[in-house]
């Protein structure tokens, strides 16, 4: 198996060679082209330049003769083309040997092998616009450079070797460079997930990225590593907390069943009833487990209707009023009279639902507090918000209450309960797309505000 970092390097180096080599190869062809045109240019200019000459020295002899020009022979030579002079008869005057270029040393420096065909063009020499002779310009190449031209050709041809073995050095170091930096935290991020595969939900991935899809990795693998780790807690403390639920009344039973037995305790009609109280308390927590157990298994199957809220609310708070009203808790209920609060809902679920948020608030609010249920209304949502003046729930505590069996220290001591309330009103309200939101402070009060979605 290959690491990201090796295949991505090989991409990246295999990307750039091919790069490198077809634009050196495009640009060689494209300097050859230019610079084959403006020899060839050059040529023409040349050409013209020895059909002047010899009309000026016809101009100057008014006849040819063995020595007509014979001096261009030398730069003839020299510049590898050959040159034959002839009459208006077209009868030869003087010429150059085309087989001497070959020994000349500027015709070594080209590719001798491939001299080509040995070509020739004749032009007119003209004089008082008559045609008074001949000028034949032969030469082995269709372009042929000079020196310095081939000298130039391949100065452009080694520098474009060294550009090339530069560039592709270059590459090679930038893209292990480069695919160092992007696989190094995917890299990390791959570690990471296999940790968590593992159940190591501790080590935070502590590097970040400017790379944008890496950095959303990055997040979300550390966003998924603390919802598993606390997931994991929560089920740790879930199994902890229901065994020590139902350990407690068990012992109880078991404690006073066996001195009952023993002839300790005599079997008394209170004794008897105060066991039965727990037996009866230990019934309601698995009755509540099973209603969980319903709802997290989406076996529940619910009655959908048009509700008044206003209504509803009304009679649910008339029934806890005087539950209220024993432990010296005033119960206020306000809803404006004539508006409709109409939602749609399972009447029985949701009525569990109040019942269970009023009742904690009766159990946690001290005698002489009060409890508000206010009723009101947007666009969108029928809003109700249930307000205490108890005795509030703990900043550390407030993300878990809704948890199953999930019990603020104080309650778990002082009050009784079973923990399971709140999930069930938090599972019941998912099934009604209501969104539930929960404010508290300590030693002042509890609001709890349900937003449901609101029929017309
Ligand atoms: P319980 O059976 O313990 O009431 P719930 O699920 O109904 O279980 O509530 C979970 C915990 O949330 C309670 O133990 C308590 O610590 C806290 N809580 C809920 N409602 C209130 C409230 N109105 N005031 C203070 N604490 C509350």
């Amino acid at each position: 198996m290959q690491s990201i970092r090796k295949r991505l390097s090989l991409v990246l180096v295999l990307c750039t060679i091919v790069t490198v080599v077809l634009s050196t190869f495009f640009v060689n062809h494209a300097v050859d082209n230019t610079f084959n045109k403006y020899i060839a240019s050059n040529q023409i200019k040349r050409n013209q330049r020895i059909v002047d000459y010899f009309q000026q020295i016809y101009k100057r002899d008014k006849r040819w003769t063995k020595n007509s020009g014979v001096e261009m022979q030398h730069e003839g030579y020299m510049s590898n083309y050959c040159l034959t002079l002839f009459d208006e008869n077209k009868r030869e005057v003087w010429g150059m040997n085309p087989d001497e270029l070959k020994n000349m040393p500027m015709f070594s420096k080209q590719d001798a092998n491939s001299a080509g065909e040995y070509k020739t063009n004749t032009f007119s020499i003209k004089y008082d616009n008559k045609v008074v002779g001949y000028i034949s310009i032969g030469q082995y190449q269709p372009v042929f450079l000079s020196e310095q031209d081939i000298d130039f050709k391949s100065s452009i041809n080694r520098n474009m070797v060294v550009s090339v073995l530069i560039a592709i050095c270059i590459s090679i170091f930038l893209s292990i460079l480069f695919s160092k930096q992007l696989s190094y935290p995917i890299k990390k991020v791959s570690e990471a997930s296999v940790r968590l595969s593992r159940g190591d939900y501790e080590a935070k991935l502590k590097f970040n990225s400017s790379v944008l899809e890496i950095k959303n990795l990055i997040n979300s693998i550390d966003i998924l590593r603390e919802k598993l780790k606390y997931q994991d807690d929560i089920r740790k403390r879930l199994v902890s907390d229901i065994s020590h639920e139902l350990r407690t009344p068990l012992n109880i039973l078991q404690n006073n069943l066996e001195a009952m037995i023993d002839g300790i305790f005599p079997a008394t009609t209170d004794r008897l009833n105060a066991l039965n109280d727990e037996v009866i308390r230990f019934g309601g927590l698995i009755d509540n487990l099973n209603i969980l157990k319903e709802f997290e298994s989406k076996e529940v199957i619910l009655n959908f209707e048009k509700i008044p809220l206003d209504e509803l609310m009304y009679n649910i708070c008339e029934e806890i009023k005087s539950h209220a009203k024993s432990k010296g808790i005033d119960l206020i209920f306000n809803a404006a009279v004539g508006e409709k609060y109409l939602i749609s809902g399972d009447t029985d679920k949701l009525k569990q639902v109040f019942i269970n948020i009023l009742s904690n608030s009766v159990k946690f609010t001290l005698p002489g507090g009060k409890i508000y249920v206010n009723l009101s209304f947007d666009r969108q949502y029928v809003i109700v918000s249930i307000k205490d003046s108890g005795i509030g729930i703990k900043k550390e505590d407030l993300p878990f209450i809704f948890e199953r069996l999930y019990r603020g220290d104080k309650s778990r001591n002082e009050v009784e309960g079973s923990g399971i309330g709140l999930t069930i009103v938090k599972d019941i309200l998912i099934l009604h797309s209501a969104i539930i939101d929960v404010k508290s402070e300590e030693g002042k009060g509890t609001c709890f505000i349900l937003n449901f979605n609101r029929v017309k």
